[in-house]
């Protein structure tokens, strides 16, 4: 299968829903826990939180299609000009207008208001990460606005890449409190918007917890750049900034202790394998994207401080040119993503490299295969076939 539909021929609608969908953060089940657990503001919150997501999505779909219809930018222009941040941020003052006046942009100084402030320096040090230490310019590589919303909606418990903005809310204080205040929430939006640019990656099932196991890999290598963190002091969290008080939680996620991260009356226990053994099947959460994810992260949490120094050096490495790498399909699967890190690594260092063999190590540790199955038929063919006896 192609991995990009022909262009100017809108894909279909089902394919578009599944490699287009509004990416956020807090996934649906949480919400859900938070609206089934929690008294009559949490309940409000999460519902709210949970019918505008909706709506956003539904959105999402009919920009996709309007894009689709003009057809793509260029962006071979756009990579000529020199390589500068661009930032654009609007303040929906708890309105819904995803097209709310501009507060602030690049040259401006600080307005005071702390979620403008903080999406703008966290959009720039996002910029810097990925211009820095891989020489890109921009999600699409090409000097993309980075374009966000801030103070979207009242009690928004949730951030998105909608495919052309972030959008943040302030949280509702109760689950969560502001999402532009976690440089790691920040970065795993923008993340998303790379995903998008250099995958796809189905936002479903295996391919779909790919997808969020990227955003999350690249929220927390920025985070870490920031710190200079190395692989092995760093914490591995996704969102330890935006718990609020008295949730029993460390963060949204942890790629170190996938599972761990929150276990809270009202939110529920992190539902994140890190083997496996313990995928979860489900319909849910676009089958499990949010949940499974806790695998490759797992994977390359491992890989990273087994490698040491920092995440985004020989790992990160890795992973970046595999997200790259014609043989990433839109639809792959962890097996196939495995033995695509493992090609990858040995191309940049070698087949019999330590890197390579890190790379093997920590797909083991999380009991991902990297074998090419027997095809079906032929494993079909060689079991004996059942004979009923009737006695
Ligand atoms: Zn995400």
């Amino acid at each position: 299968m192609d991995r990009k539909p022909p262009e100017g021929d809108p894909p279909e609608r089902g394919q578009m829903d599944r490699r287009n969908p509004l990416h956020c953060l807090v996934p649906d089940y949480v919400l859900r826990e938070v609206a089934k657990r929690g008294g009559v503001e949490h309940r409000e919150a999460a519902l709210d939180t949970l019918g505008l997501s909706a709506t956003l999505r539904g959105a999402r779909t009919q920009a996709e299609a309007r894009r689709a219809a003009i057809g793509p930018a260029r962006p071979a222009a756009a990579a000529l000009k020199k390589p500068q941040v661009n930032r654009l941020i609007r303040n929906a003052e708890n309105g819904e207008d995803l097209n709310s006046p501009i507060v602030r942009q690049e040259g401006d100084p600080k307005t005071g208001n702390d979620a403008v402030d903080e999406a703008f320096e966290y959009f720039g040090t996002t910029w810097d990460f990925w211009f820095e230490v891989y020489a890109r310019n921009s999600i699409d590589g090409a000097g993309l606005t980075l374009d966000g919303v801030v103070r979207y909606s009242q009690n928004f418990d949730n951030a998105f890449w909608d495919g052309d903005q972030m959008i943040f809310g302030d949280g509702s204080g109760q689950t969560f409190t502001r999402l532009t205040q976690s440089l790691s929430v920040c970065a795993h939006e923008l993340g998303h918007g790379v995903i998008q640019y250099d995958g796809p990656l189905d936002y479903q099932g295996e391919s779909g917890a790919l997808n969020e196991h990227y955003a999350d890999a690249f929220g927390a290598m920025v985070d870490q750049w920031r710190n200079g963190d190395t692989a092995e002091d760093a914490d591995w969290l996704i969102g330890k900034e935006i718990i609020a008080e008295g949730v029993n939680g460390k963060a949204l996620r942890s790629m170190k202790e996938p599972g761990t991260a929150y276990d809270d009356d009202l939110l529920g226990t992190d539902p994140q394998p890190g083997h496996m053994d313990d995928f979860v099947e489900t319909f849910d959460d676009n089958g499990g994207v949010h949940i499974n994810s806790g695998i490759p992260n797992k994977a390359f949490y491992e890989l990273a401080v087994a490698l040491g120094g920092h995440s985004w050096e020989a790992a990160g490495r890795i992973w970046y040119t595999a997200l790259g790498n014609p043989q990433l399909r839109a639809t792959s699967g962890f097996r196939r993503f495995a033995r695509l890190t493992q090609r990858v690594a040995s191309q940049l260092y070698g087949a019999s490299s330590k890197e390579v063999d890190a790379v093997e190590a920590a797909w083991d540790t999380v009991g991902v295969p990297r074998q090419r199955e027997a095809p079906r038929g032929r494993r079909r063919g060689r079991r004996p076939r059942r004979r009923v006896v009737r006695t």
